[in-house]
């Protein structure tokens, strides 16, 4: 896997499931220089030993930072320990990848469902995006790179068909769960907001649904499994250019509708 143009990449929600994958897969490429940033609420908690294990093993690569995305000061935290150990101040990538799964639909789920979801899944990418942003823009401002690009400056969002306005209608019927759905549709949203408002600091947003994973919020029942749906993700990253910049792409780089 060619990974090797990112230098610096922040990952939320990295204790398991795709965030967990992708910090392994990034840790164990031939990209020696890459530095990760493995966002996670909990560090010290059993949910968190396999990360703390392959940090490590990693130690010269993977860096390990308590980030809980409903939390504003560890938020600002993370982002102060994160600053001060990047290059020049310079991140590549941010990954939104934490997420919450409530299911039901919208008459047997309650307004904290969906106040929780929007916590967690809107707000929360807006928060950490907002903290970052300092150091997406100097990556951005120092790269010699023509044109936006993950080894330039980026921001990954990790969505849904579930948030799909025009998918819905196929899935809502069998997978209901309308907290996620109007959340992630939500988070659309800001993806689109922000790739119109930061393109002129050459920030490139692309949304990326990965696929049905065999996670804990996907199930055992999942089409694929989370290494197979990673290393889609790091392809597609990897081949994003400015054409795809507002880009709602799955993890084989196929268009998803709106
Ligand atoms: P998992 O449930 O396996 O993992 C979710 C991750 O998000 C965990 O690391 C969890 O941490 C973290 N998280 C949840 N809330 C917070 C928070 N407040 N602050 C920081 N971290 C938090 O999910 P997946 O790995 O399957 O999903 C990852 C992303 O992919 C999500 O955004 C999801 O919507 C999306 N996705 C997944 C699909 C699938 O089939 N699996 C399909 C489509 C999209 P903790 O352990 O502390 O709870």
């Amino acid at each position: 896997m060619a990974v090797s143009k990112i230098h610096s990449i922040v990952i939320t929600g990295a204790n398991r499931g795709l965030g967990f994958e992708m910090v392994k897969q990034l840790a164990e490429s031939r990209s020696p220089n890459c530095r990760i940033f493995a966002g996670c609420r909990d560090p010290d908690a059993a949910k968190s030993k396999s990360l703390q294990e392959l940090a490590k093993k990693h130690s010269r690569v993977i860096t390990v930072v308590k980030l809980d995305v409903t939390d504003p000061n560890s938020i600002k935290d993370a982002a102060k320990k994160v600053g001060a150990q990047l290059e020049g101040g310079r991140l590549n990538v941010l990954v939104n990848n934490a997420g919450i799964l409530i299911r039901g639909t919208m008459q047997s789920t309650t307004d904290q469902h969906v106040q929780e979801s929007f916590n967690t899944n809107v707000m929360g990418p807006v928060r950490v995006f907002k903290e970052f942003l300092p150091y997406l823009r100097a990556a951005a401002k120092a790269s010699p790179e023509q044109g936006m690009s993950c080894a330039k400056a980026a921001v990954i969002n990790i969505s849904t068909i579930g948030g799909s306005i025009a998918t819905i209608p196929e899935i809502y019927g069998f997978f209901p769960a309308f907290p996620y759905n109007i959340s992630k549709a939500g988070f659309n949203m800001f993806n689109q907001c922000a790739t119109y408002e930061f393109k002129k600091d050459g920030i490139m947003f692309v949304l990326i649904h990965p696929g049905w994973v065999r996670t804990d919020m996907g199930g055992p029942d999942g089409e694929i499994d989370a290494p197979e749906s990673v290393q889609g993700l790091l392809n597609v990253m990897n081949s994003l250019t400015e054409k795809q910049n507002g880009a709602f792409l799955d993890y084989k780089g196929n268009p998803v509708p709106w």
